[in-house]
C-alpha cells in the first residue's frame, strides 16, 4: 500500500481528533520524557474505542507499518520510542467501563490514568494497590505492560497479580476478549500473562479487569536507622514475622541517599541527630478496626532497640509527617539528577541475599572507581533495589557516563551470579536489550523469538523493543 493512501486511510477512519501528524502534535510521542531517546513517525492514532484500535492495527498488518503502543510516557527503559512507522496513543481510551463491589472488581480500559483508578476504587470505599510515584501520569495499560511494582508489592504483588482478565488487539488487528472477573479459571494456558511485561511487544492492552482490596482502615509510617545492611535485613524480618499482612512496605536508604536528599529537596533536613549507615522507611496498614497498629510497631522495634538492629526510629504522629518520611524515599532520583551524572540499576536478588549483594557490589564499584558515590535504595521487602551510582564529586558527567557500560557489567555480573535479575522492575525496552541476550539461557531466549513470531509474524508490534527476531525482515512504508 502506497503511504499516501495509508495515511488517507487512517485519516478518513480516525477523524481529527483520532490522527494528528503535525510536527509540534506528535513530538510529545516521539520523544521520551527526560529526552533520553527521540523516534520518528508517521502520525500519532488515537482511537476512541477497542474496535478502531482493532481498524488500525488491521490496516497496519496489511501496510507493514510499524506499530509503538504508548500510555502515559513515563517508561525509564525507551520502550514506547516509535521506530518510524505509527505510534498508537491510548489516552482516548480512558473509560472505566464497569466496578463490581461484590466481586471486588472494576473493568477498566487501557488509557485511564492509575491515579484515577485509585481515587475510584477509594468513592466505594474499597482500593486499587498498585502505587508508584509516577501515578499521576502513568496509565493502567502502560503499567500492565511493563507489570509496574511500586511500594505495595509486598503486600500486595506486582501489576501481573492485580489483574483477573485483559482485553488485546492482537497484531493481526483480532480482537482477544478475557475481560473475566474470575479467580479460578484452568482453561489452558494462562494466555494473560504473554501480554503482562511483554512491553507492547505482542498485541495492545486495551483493557483490564483488575482486583480490588477492602479499603486500609489504620496506618503507621516508621523511618527507623539502621548501624548496617545486615542490620536491615534482620529488622524487615523482625517485622514481617510479627506484622505479617499488615506489612506493605520497606524501603531502604542509604545514608549517601538520605545525604543527597537532604542538600537538594526541602523540608528534609535534620530528621535524625545523626547519621546513620542505612534508614528503613516501614508502613504498616490494616483493614480491621480492632487493629492497634501503633503497639505492634512499638513492640517490634522495642526488641529491634534491644538487640541493636534499630539504633533510632521516628514514628509519624499525622499523616503529614508520614509523607515527609514519603518524600525522602520518593524524591532520591530528583536529588540524583541534581547532584550530576549517575549510572543506574534496577536489580533483585532473594530478600535474604541483599546484604550479600551490597557488600560484594560496593567492594567491586569501589575498586572500579574509588570516589564513585554508591546510592542504594529501595524495595528491600521484594529484593528489589536501585543500586545507583553518583559520579565523583569532582568528575565531569560526561567521563562518568561513559563507564555507563563497564559499571552495569560489573553489578549485573554480580547480580547474575547470585541468581538474580538485572531488570526487577522497568523492563527492558530498548535500554537493557543487549542484557537479555548476554544473560538469559539460549532456551530463554528461542522461547521469546518463537512466541514472538507466532503471534506476530511481520514483526509490526513495536519493533527493537525487548526481543528482536533475527529471522523476521522488518517491514517499513
Ligand atoms: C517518577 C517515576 C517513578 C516510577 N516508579 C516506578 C516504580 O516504582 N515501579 C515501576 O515498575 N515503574 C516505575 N516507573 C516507571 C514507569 O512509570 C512505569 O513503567 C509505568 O508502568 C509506565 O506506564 P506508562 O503508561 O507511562 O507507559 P509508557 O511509558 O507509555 O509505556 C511503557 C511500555 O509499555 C508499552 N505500552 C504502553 N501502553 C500499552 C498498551 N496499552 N498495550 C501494550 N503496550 C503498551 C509501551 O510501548 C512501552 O513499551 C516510574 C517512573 C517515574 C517517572
Amino acid at each position: 500500500m502506497e503511504q499516501d493512501i495509508f495515511i488517507q486511510t487512517l485519516r478518513d477512519l480516525l477523524g481529527p481528533k483520532g490522527w494528528v501528524e503535525d510536527d509540534d502534535s506528535i513530538e510529545p510521542f516521539i520523544t521520551e520524557w527526560r529526552g533520553f531517546w527521540r523516534g520518528s513517525c508517521l502520525g500519532v492514532a488515537r482511537p476512541a474505542n477497542t474496535a478502531e484500535v482493532s481498524e488500525v492495527v488491521k490496516l497496519c498488518s496489511k501496510a507493514g507499518v510499524s506499530i509503538s503502543p504508548i500510555g502515559g510516557n513515563t517508561g525509564l527503559v525507551g520502550g514506547g520510542v516509535p521506530d518510524g512507522g505509527i505510534v498508537l496513543s491510548t489516552q482516548r481510551l480512558s473509560t472505566i467501563r464497569d466496578i463490581d463491589p461484590g466481586n471486588l472488581t472494576m473493568t477498566v480500559e487501557a488509557g485511564c490514568i492509575l491515579a484515577n483508578i485509585q481515587n475510584a476504587a477509594t468513592d466505594q470505599d474499597m482500593m486499587f494497590p498498585l502505587s508508584l510515584g509516577a501515578e499521576g501520569t502513568c496509565q493502567i495499560g502502560g503499567n500492565l505492560s511493563t507489570n509496574a511494582g511500586g511500594v505495595n508489592v509486598l503486600r500486595y504483588g506486582n501489576a501481573r497479580d492485580l489483574v483477573l482478565g485483559l482485553e488485546v488487539v492482537l497484531p493481526s488487528g483480532e480482537i482477544w476478549n478475557n475481560l473475566k472477573g474470575l479467580r479460578k479459571d484452568n482453561t489452558g494456558y494462562e494466555m494473560k500473562h504473554l501480554f503482562m511485561g511483554a512491553e507492547g511487544t505482542l498485541g495492545i492492552i486495551t483493557a483490564a479487569t483488575l482486583k480490588l482490596f477492602p479499603a486500609a482502615v489504620s496506618s503507621e509510617t516508621a523511618l527507623i536507622a539502621l548501624p548496617d545492611i545486615d542490620a536491615a535485613l534482620n529488622a524487615f524480618s523482625a517485622l514481617r514475622a510479627s506484622c505479617y499482612d499488615s506489612l506493605s512496605a520497606f524501603e531502604i536508604i542509604s545514608d549517601t541517599a538520605m545525604g543527597l536528599v537532604t542538600k537538594h529537596i526541602s523540608g528534609t533536613a535534620n530528621l535524625f541527630e545523626t547519621s546513620h549507615p542505612y534508614y528503613a522507611l516501614v508502613e504498616l496498614t490494616s483493614t480491621r478496626t480492632n487493629d492497634n497498629l501503633r503497639d505492634l510497631l512499638e513492640g517490634c522495634l522495642g526488641e529491634s532497640f534491644e538487640n541493636n538492629t534499630v539504633k533510632d526510629a521516628l514514628i509519624a504522629e499525622n499523616q503529614t509527617q508520614a509523607n515527609t518520611f514519603w518524600r525522602v524515599r520518593e524524591t532520591i532520583p530528583e536529588a540524583q539528577v541534581l547532584e550530576g551524572a549517575s549510572v543506574k540499576h534496577d536489580i533483585s536478588v532473594p530478600i535474604s541475599a541483599i546484604p550479600e549483594f551490597i557488600n560484594k557490589a560496593d567492594t567491586a564499584v569501589m575498586n572500579a572507581l574509588p570516589e564513585t558515590r554508591i546510592v542504594s535504595f529501595g524495595h528491600m521487602g521484594d529484593g528489589n533495589l536501585h543500586y545507583n551510582l553518583t559520579k565523583p564529586a569532582h568528575m565531569d558527567d560526561q567521563a562518568f557516563l561513559d563507564l555507563w557500560n563497564d559499571m552495569n557489567r560489573l553489578v549485573h555480573d554480580i547480580v547474575m551470579d547470585m541468581n538474580g535479575s538485572f531488570s526487577a522492575e522497568h523492563g527492558i525496552g530498548q535500554l537493557k536489550r543487549n542484557e537479555l541476550v548476554r544473560y538469559a539461557s539460549p532456551t530463554e531466549i528461542n522461547m521469546m523469538r518463537n512466541l514472538k513470531s507466532a503471534l506476530d509474524p511481520h514483526n509490526i508490534m513495536n519493533p527493537g523493543k525487548v526481543i528482536a527476531d533475527p529471522n523476521i525482515q522488518k517491514i517499513m512504508p
